[in-house]
């Protein structure tokens, strides 16, 4: 080879490395941002206790925000070293404390589940976006996907009465534009519920996409919409 073309490999091995670098940003390829129906949640066995604060709204409240793989799995406890820091997202309390609500017992502020999250799901999101991000983005498309809304403008109303699977699932896409994951649990009755909903995120955090994949579903085709 003359020197010319070792000139010619070297740069493009040098670009090679450019690019790889600068396009290698994200260890991730789409966010699940999931979010919770409270009369679900605690029509079961287990049952709930509400937050300090009092029960929540009955409106869709965030479980969080999952970085995702295309093919169904998912990275989760990314950095030890990134703990949960209180002080980070003090101007956000009073807004998480509305949409992003704690169910579980015992009854308490919400930090828990909002540190738990965090050290599961977020810090894996961390190439992308910070704490502080990473709860303030989670808010932002809690209010965006306005689900309630477009459940009951279907006339799809929590009221244990029972809907179809595929009613629910054409109201939030025609309100949001994409296809959403809808997941069931059941109630000590054996009936199904509405439990969640997975909208799909960009890898930026900020704007809905279509599903790469959609988590395994389980729901009949009719289902109820619990009272909360
Ligand atoms: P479950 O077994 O109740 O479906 O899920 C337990 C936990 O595993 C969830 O709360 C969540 O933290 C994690 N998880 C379950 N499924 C998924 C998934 O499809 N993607 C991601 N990123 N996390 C998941
Ligand atoms: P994941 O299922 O995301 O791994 O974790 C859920 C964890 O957060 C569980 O340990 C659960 O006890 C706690 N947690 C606290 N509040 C809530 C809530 O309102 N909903 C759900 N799904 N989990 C909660």
């Amino acid at each position: 080879m003359g020197p010319k073309c070792w000139f010619i490999l070297t740069l493009l091995m040098f670009q090679g490395l450019f690019i790889s670098h600068s396009q290698a940003q994200e260890d991730f390829d789409f966010f699940y941002l999931v979010l919770q129906w409270p009369g679900a949640y605690c029509d079961t066995k287990r049952s709930c206790c509400y937050p300090t604060a009092g029960k929540p709204a009955a409106d869709f409240g965030i479980h969080g925000l999952w970085p995702n793989y295309k093919d169904g799995s998912y990275p989760s406890n990314c950095n030890p070293d990134s703990e949960f820091d209180k002080s980070q997202i003090t101007d956000l309390v009073s807004r998480l404390k509305k949409t992003w609500p704690t169910l579980a017992c015992p009854s308490n502020e919400g930090f828990k589940f909002w540190e738990h999250e965090w050290e599961k799901h977020g810090t894996c999101s961390e190439s992308v976006m910070d704490q502080h991000e990473y709860f303030e983005n989670s808010l932002k498309l809690r209010d965006r996907a306005n689900l309630l809304e477009a459940l009951t403008n279907s006339g799809i109303k929590p009221d244990d009465k029972f809907y179809d699977l595929e009613k629910i699932r054409e109201a939030i896409k025609d309100a949001i534009g994409f296809t959403p994951g809808i997941e069931c649990n059941k109630d000590p009755e054996r009936n199904s519920q509405l439990h969640q909903i997975y909208i799909c995120v960009d890898t930026s955090g900020t704007e809905f996409i279509e599903c790469p994949i959609l988590p395994r579903e389980r729901c009949p085709s009719r289902l109820q919409f619990a009272k909360f």
